[in-house]
Formats: C-alpha cells, sequence, structure tokens
C-alpha cells in the first residue's frame, strides 16, 4: 500500500484523484485550505478506511511520510486565482517549494500539476512541449501562469541540483462532475445557465478555441505518469486535442439540455487566449495513453451532474 498526498485534494480535479487512488488500495491523505475546494466533493471518501484529511495551507511548511506528492493546490478558474492575486502566486511558488522540500527530505517522488497557461496566448499551434510560450508578465493572468512557469523552473531546478524525483504535466482544460458552480469557467458557466433558462455569456466573439478534457481521462493519465520510469520526467501535455470555438461550445450546451437560452456577448478579457489545442504525442507515446470521453458523452454525464447538485 502507498502513502499518498494530494495537495488540493478536495477540489474539482483532486477529488477525483483521491477517489481512485483510494479504489485502488492506496493510504491517500488529502491536504486542502478549502479556498476553492468544497467539503461536499470529499465527503464520500470518508467511507474509506485509508482517507485521511488535514486542513493546512501550502505557502506554510509541511511534514508528513508519503511515497508520493501529487501537488495541485491552487485555484484554476480565472475568477477565482484573479480574486487574491498575490496569493495565488504564493501558493504556486511556496507551494511548489514545501512540495519539493519535503519530496528532497524524505525522498517521495512529486508530480506538479502545470496548465497549458504556461503557453500563453500561443503562436504555436498546436501546442508542442518544447514551445517556451508567449505570456505577459504584467497581466490579469500573470498572477496564475508565471506562477506556474515559476513552479516548473523550481522543480527542474530541485531535480537539477537535488536529484528530486519529479513528474510535470500541462494540463488542458478540464471538465466534468464536481467542477464548483461559480467556478467562472466556461463549461460549468454555460451548463448552469442553460439548466437555469438564463442567458448564455460568451466572452467576446466566441471565436476563441479551447480543446476540453474530460475529468476521467485526465485522471487515468496522471496515474500513468506517476508510474513512469524515473528518468522520464516531462513537462507532457495531457489534454483532449478536439478544439472546438467557445460559441459552438454553447451552441452544443444549449442542444443538450433542451434550453431556451439566449447567446449574448460580452467582453473579452484581456490577456484571454484566442487559440489552445495541445499536441499528445508525448503522452502517447510514453503513457500509452489517449483520450477516450467525447465532448458530447462528457457533457451529458456533467449535465447530470449539476441538475442533481442544483435540483434542477
Ligand atoms: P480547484 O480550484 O477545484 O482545486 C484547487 C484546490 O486547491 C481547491 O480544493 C483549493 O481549496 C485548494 N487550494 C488552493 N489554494 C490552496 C492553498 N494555498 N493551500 C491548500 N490548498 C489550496 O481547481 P482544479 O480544476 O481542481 O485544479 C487543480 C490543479 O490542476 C490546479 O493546480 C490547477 O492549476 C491545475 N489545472 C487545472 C486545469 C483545469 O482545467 N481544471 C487546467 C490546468 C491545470
Ligand atoms: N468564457 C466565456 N463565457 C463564460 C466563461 C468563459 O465565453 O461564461 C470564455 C473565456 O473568455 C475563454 C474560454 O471561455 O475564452 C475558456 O474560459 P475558462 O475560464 O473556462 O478557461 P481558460 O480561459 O483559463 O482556458
Amino acid at each position: 500500500m502507498k502513502k499518498i498526498l494530494v495537495t488540493g485534494g478536495a477540489g474539482f480535479i483532486g477529488s477525483h484523484l483521491c477517489e481512485r487512488l483510494l479504489k485502488e488500495g492506496n493510504d491517500v491523505l488529502c491536504m486542502d485550505n478549502f479556498f476553492t475546494g468544497q467539503k461536499q466533493n470529499i465527503i464520500h471518501l470518508f467511507d474509506y478506511k485509508y482517507f485521511e484529511l488535514l486542513r493546512h495551507d501550502v505557502t506554510t511548511s509541511y511534514q508528513v511520510e508519503v511515497d508520493e506528492i501529487y501537488n495541485l493546490a491552487c485555484p484554476a478558474s480565472p475568477i477565482h486565482y484573479q480574486f487574491d492575486a498575490i496569493q495565488t502566486v504564493k501558493t504556486s511558488i511556496m507551494g511548489a517549494i514545501n512540495a519539493l522540500e519535503l519530496a528532497k527530505r524524505i525522498k517521495a517522488r512529486v508530480l506538479q500539476t502545470s496548465t497549458s497557461e504556461v503557453y500563453g496566448d500561443p503562436e504555436i499551434h498546436p501546442q508542442i512541449e518544447s514551445y517556451w510560450g508567449h505570456v505577459n508578465p504584467i497581466g490579469i493572468r500573470s498572477c496564475y501562469d508565471e506562477g506556474k512557469r515559476c513552479a516548473e523552473t523550481l522543480f527542474m531546478d530541485y531535480h537539477r541540483m537535488n536529484n528530486v524525483d519529479i513528474k510535470i504535466i500541462r494540463i488542458f482544460n478540464t471538465y466534468g462532475p464536481r467542477m464548483h458552480p461559480n467556478d467562472g469557467r466556461v463549461v460549468s458557466n454555460f451548463i448552469v445557465q442553460a439548466l437555469q433558462n438564463k442567458d448564455i455569456t460568451i466572452y467576446g466573439d466566441g471565436s476563441q478555441t479551447r480543446s476540453f478534457q474530460y475529468i476521467d481521462d485526465l485522471i487515468e493519465a496522471m496515474i500513468k505518469m506517476m508510474d513512469t520510469p524515473k528518468d522520464f520526467i516531462g513537462p507532457i501535455n495531457v489534454g483532449n486535442p478536439e478544439e472546438f470555438t467557445i460559441l459552438n461550445l454553447a451552441k452544443k450546451v444549449i442542444e443538450l439540455t433542451d434550453s431556451k437560452s439566449k447567446i449574448i456577448y460580452q467582453p473579452l478579457p484581456s490577456d484571454d487566449p484566442t487559440v489552445r489545442c495541445p499536441d499528445i504525442s508525448l503522452a502517447k507515446q510514453h503513457l500509452q495513453w489517449n483520450p477516450t470521453v467525447k465532448l458530447e458523452q462528457g457533457l451529458l454525464k456533467t449535465i447530470d451532474y449539476f441538475k442533481e447538485t442544483l435540483k434542477l
């Protein structure tokens, strides 16, 4: 039985990861300060004998004995990471240092959940891992983008200088059950709006693109990445390369929910990337992994979740 720490374990991705690790018979310690995470996401996990919860802020150092660390703690939606931008930078950077210091001391393997945002508003499409990105260092998204970029730097330097056993994945837009209904991300916003027959808010003209990955595909890749040989550290892209415009997403959600909602257009926030799509050749090659859930299939599961949660 492996002892595994999941920071940010009460969040959207973290709660699915904890659940999968418990189902595989591991001893799981979930650490969270509940900034964006919810007890509701993990309440069912207390049925497992080997699940533990520690309320702790990762910007402060911590000592635990584990074999593996998945470092997820960080708000991920623009609304939440911009709410307290300084805390977001601290969470990314001090959270990375604290996870790496612990991994160094106890010789644990540590996986960093980086992001497609390290590519910024990309000039190369689809994005490959060797692309260094096109990121505004002083804009409203910078606290997240640069925080995550610096965290990657720290992971690489702890690896080079202290031989810490690291893995880095760059996650592209992921959706599914347990997204927070007020989280502000596009999939949850559109579904909640459509189910309530409220206006669907498109920022800009809706021509910007994203590639949406269903949560189960991501969790599969995370576990496979953690189990790769020590000399394979990444970074690797993990996402679904099927690309959609935001307008098409809105139309799809209206169709699948049979909604009476109208589409309305609002100003595009600054630095909003115009395109985003992962090149997943590396993940295919090293993880023998391919996303399997089609957008429509994943949206239907997410719609069912929000119908039940919001009693709609
Ligand atoms: P989320 O907001 O649902 O989860 C983040 C969790 O971290 C929450 O439970 C929150 O309470 C916790 N947290 C935040 N600051 C903390 C702190 N200082 N100390 C302890 N806990 C803290 O977001 P998510 O979508 O589950 O994202 C998880 C990770 O995956 C994040 O690091 C995010 O950057 C990364 N990621 C997510 C996506 C995506 O599409 N969801 C894409 C790229 C990268
Ligand atoms: N978006 C939108 N309406 C919304 C929420 C988001 O049009 O109600 C757009 C947003 O401007 C961006 C895309 O959808 O172009 C994805 O936004 P999200 O916040 O989900 O993720 P990110 O921008 O970080 O990829």
